[in-house]
C-alpha cells in the first residue's frame, strides 16, 4: 500500500529524519517506537501532508509517487493527503461542535459526502465504539477515553486507505488506555491498515506486524514484534526497551 525510501527532513539546523525506508502492506499493522524526539512523529505527518519532507519519495499504490527532490505539485499534495487519515495525541475535535456534528465536517466538507449520508455512516461508526447515545454530546461532557474513540471514528468517517495514530493513549489517564487499545485492535482484526507511534509495547507484541524502532531520525532496528522486543540486536534498542519495560 505505501512505500517510503530515504526520507529526509530538517527544521533549520535539526536534521529529525535522516533517511528513512519502509513499506507497508495493505492490512497491516506498523508500530513505530524510539526515544522522544526521533523523528516518529515527523514521521507520520510528512505521510498526511502536515510536513513537507526535504527529500526522499512517498508512493501510495493508487497514486503514484512522490519524489520530494523537487516540490510537490498540489495534485501530489491532495492526493497524498487523501490517502491517509491521523489520530492525534490529543483529540482535536471541535469544542463548539457535538460528536456527530465533528464526525461529519470532514466527509462532508472535505469530501463532499451528501450530509445525509454521512450522518448515516457517522451513526454506525459511532454505534461500533459504542458512543451512540453521545451522538449529541459536546466533548466537554465526554470523558477523554470516549473523546479519544470519537477522534478514531472522525478519522474512520474519511474512508482512508491508512490509518495513523499518534501516541492515541498518551494523554489519557491510565484506566481509559484499555477502551481506546481496545478498539485499535478490533480495528486492527478487521483489516485496517494502520500506521501508530506507541509507547504501549504490550499491545505493539500483540498487534503489530511489524515494529520500527527509531533513533536519532533513522529507522535502527525493524522487526517482528515478538523477536524485537524480546532480542534486540542494537545496544540502544536494548536500553531503550529497558528503560521503557
Ligand atoms: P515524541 O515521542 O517526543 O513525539 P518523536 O520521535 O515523535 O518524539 P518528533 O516529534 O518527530 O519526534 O520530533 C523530532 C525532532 O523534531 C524534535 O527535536 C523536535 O523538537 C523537532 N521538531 C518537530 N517539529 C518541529 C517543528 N515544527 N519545528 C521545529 N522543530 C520541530
Amino acid at each position: 500500500l505505501l512505500r517510503v525510501r530515504g526520507l529526509t527532513k530538517s527544521f533549520g539546523a535539526n536534521q529529525v529524519l535522516k533517511g528513512v525506508d519502509f513499506e507497508v502492506r495493505r492490512g497491516e499493522v506498523v508500530c513505530l517506537i524510539g526515544p522522544s524526539g526521533s523523528g516518529k512523529t515527523t514521521v507520520l505527518r510528512t505521510l498526511n501532508g502536515l510536513e513537507t519532507p526535504d527529500g526522499g519519495v512517498i508512493e501510495f499504490a493508487d497514486a503514484g509517487e512522490t519524489d520530494f527532490s523537487k516540490p510537490p505539485t498540489k495534485a501530489q499534495r491532495i492526493a497524498l493527503r487523501d490517502r491517509s487519515a491521523m489520530v492525534f495525541q490529543h483529540h482535536n475535535l471541535f469544542p463548539h461542535l457535538t460528536v456527530i456534528e465533528n464526525v461529519v465536517e470532514g466527509p462532508v466538507h472535505a469530501h463532499r459526502v451528501p450530509k445525509a449520508l454521512a450522518v448515516e455512516r457517522a451513526e454506525r461508526l459511532l454505534d461500533r465504539v459504542g458512543l451512540a447515545d453521545k451522538r449529541d454530546a459536546y466533548p466537554f461532557q465526554l470523558s477523554g477515553g470516549q473523546q479519544q474513540r470519537v477522534g478514531i471514528v472522525r478519522a474512520l468517517a474519511l474512508q482512508p486507505d491508512l490509518l495513523l495514530f499518534d501516541e492515541p493513549t498518551s494523554a489519557l489517564d491510565p484506566e481509559l488506555v484499555g477502551e481506546v487499545l481496545v478498539v485499535l485492535k478490533e480495528l486492527a482484526d478487521e483489516g485496517w491498515t494502520m500506521v501508530i507511534v506507541t509507547h504501549e509495547l504490550a499491545f505493539a507484541r500483540e498487534v503489530a506486524d511489524e515494529v520500527l524502532f527509531f533513533d536519532d531520525g533513522v529507522i535502527l532496528e525493524r522487526g517482528a514484534p515478538k523477536a524485537l522486543l524480546a532480542n534486540p540486536t542494537h545496544e540502544r534498542t536494548r536500553r531503550f526497551l529497558d528503560r521503557i519495560l
